[in-house]
C-alpha cells in the first residue's frame, strides 16, 4: 500500500498543531519569566489546554508552563519572579494573580487547596 493512502492519524496531526509543537518548545520551561508569559498565552489558543493542566496538576508538575499556568514544585505559581528580593508592590500584584490563578483552575473543574501557591 502506499503511504499516501493511508488515513491520516488525526492525533498525530493535532499534536504537531499543538502550539508547544509549532513553537520553541524551551519557550515551556524557561527561565525568563516574560518568556513564560508568552508561552502562557500560546497555550491559551491549545485545544488540550483544559486535559493538559489536569494532566500537570495531577501529576504535580516540577516546573514548565503546562496548560496555560507555570508550575514550580508541584503547584500552579500566579507568575514566575525574576530574581531578587520582591518589592512591596509584587507582594500584592501576586496576591491577586493568585486569585486569578485560583479562580482559572476552579472554572477548569480542578479547584484543589493545595494546587496554587505563590512563587518561592
Ligand atoms: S496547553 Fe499543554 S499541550 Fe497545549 S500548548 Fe500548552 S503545554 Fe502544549
Amino acid at each position: 500500500m502506499s503511504l499516501a493512502l493511508v488515513p491520516l492519524d488525526l492525533s498525530v496531526e493535532l499534536e504537531a498543531n499543538l502550539p508547544c509543537r509549532k513553537f520553541d518548545p524551551d519557550l515551556w520551561f524557561s527561565d525568563s519569566p516574560p518568556e513564560l508569559e508568552v508561552a502562557k498565552s500560546l497555550c491559551g489558543d491549545c485545544p488540550l489546554r483544559v486535559e493538559c493542566l489536569a494532566g500537570a496538576v495531577e501529576r504535580a508538575e516540577p516546573w514548565g508552563v503546562w496548560g496555560g499556568e507555570i508550575f514550580e514544585r508541584g503547584a500552579v505559581v500566579p507568575r514566575k519572579r525574576p530574581r531578587g528580593r520582591p518589592r512591596k508592590e509584587d507582594v500584592a500584584r501576586d496576591a491577586t494573580l493568585r486569585v486569578e490563578a485560583e479562580a482559572r483552575l476552579e472554572a477548569s473543574g480542578l479547584a484543589r487547596r493545595d494546587a496554587v501557591r505563590l512563587a518561592a
